[in-house]
């Protein structure tokens, strides 16, 4: 077990979160066995991957006495959704940045979904048009409240730094000890990745635990090169937070072929994996990543990746609020 107790840390996370068997896709596909790790049902304002992260940030703000939270993300953000309820369970105040990243949204997009949650939770919303350094311009909102003697926590975008990526250090021990209890076998994870926590996280957690299980992220954005580069940054950084020597480039895995045409855009890989998984076994993803991550796995799985008798467990990171701002992409 790796000793996370130093860590500030709140609770806020139904866990340890279900692994369950998906026997029909599992059948469908003709093996390999698929395993799903229900992180959508971690029980906060509908759940998702945010609020493993969330624990040890919102930890983090009371332990540095905070009483307003900052983040970003795009418009449809999950992370900003699961930040702003996290807030109102501790009494914290929360003000994030939207940026305008996916192009040629409906009015949906710009208001139902996650956005809707955005502002049931209270939190206060400002917007940035796309392509700005978005961590910056938080923080430059960060040093202003604070040079106004407010106590602003800055939370970056995804949740994703060292801090943020204990909360998959966390998911990592939990599906090793369910494995130990199912005398199973896990061959890999698949799971969706973008701002890195979440991928960086279950990496630096099972290389610390000594567990040699590969993780394939599947990307939402960004090319294999430079989501390897970013995912072993953090992956490293982490490692070493919990006294690990440094961590191998080669243990970052990221298959980039499920992008389409960029993030917050459903590919039409994406809406068939969102079908399959809803009418197959009744698993609700997202359309910007766990339908991407989902996607991946089927295009792996039919492509012979896998061995036939292989476990592979697909992380499921939450997400489907969005699916009420994507009704058009269904049509
Ligand atoms: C944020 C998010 C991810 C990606 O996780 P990262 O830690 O940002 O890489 C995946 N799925 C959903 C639903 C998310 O909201």
């Amino acid at each position: 077990m790796i000793d996370l107790s130093r860590f500030p840390r709140v609770n806020l996370c139904h866990q340890p979160t279900p692994l369950e068997p998906l026997p029909r896709l599992s059948e469908q596909l003709g093996g390999p066995r698929i395993w799903i790790k229900r992180d959508d049902c971690t029980g906060l304002a509908t759940g998702g991957n945010k609020t493993r992260k969330l624990e040890f940030l919102i930890g983090e703000a009371l332990a540095q006495n905070a009483e307003i939270v900052v983040t970003q993300g795009a418009v449809q953000s999950n992370h900003v959704r699961q930040t702003a309820a996290a807030a109102c369970r501790h009494g914290l105040a929360c003000h994030a940045l939207l940026e305008h990243r996916v192009p040629n949204t409906t009015d949906a997009y710009e208001a139902s979904g996650n956005v809707f949650l955005d502002h049931l939770f209270g939190c206060t919303l400002e917007y940035r048009p796309a392509g700005l350094d978005m961590n910056a311009e938080a923080q430059q909102v960060v040093d202003r409240m604070n040079a106004e003697g407010r106590r602003a926590y800055m939370i970056p975008g995804g949740g994703s730094n060292e801090t943020g990526a204990l909360g998959y250090v966390v998911c990592a021990q939990e599906l090793v000890a369910q494995a130990a209890e199912r005398d199973m076998r896990i061959d890999w994870i698949v799971t969706a990745t973008g701002s890195t926590g979440t991928h960086a996280g279950l990496v630096a957690g099972l290389y610390a635990a000594g567990a040699d299980i590969p993780v394939m992220g599947v990307s939402v954005r960004q090319p294999r090169d430079r989501q390897v580069a970013a995912v072993h940054r953090l992956a490293e950084s982490t490692a070493r937070l919990l006294g690990a020597p440094g961590l191998p480039v080669e243990a970052i895995r990221v298959d980039d072929g499920y992008i389409g045409e960029g993030y917050g855009i459903p590919a039409p890989s994406t809406i068939e994996a969102i079908r399959t998984a809803a009418r197959t076994d009744a698993i609700l993803l997202d359309p910007v990543y766990s339908g991407k991550g989902f996607a991946g796995l089927l295009g792996l799985a039919r492509a012979g990746f896998f061995g036939p008798d292989d476990n592979v467990v697909f992380l499921h990171t939450g997400g489907a609020v969005a699916l009420f701002a994507y009704e058009n992409a269904f049509q």
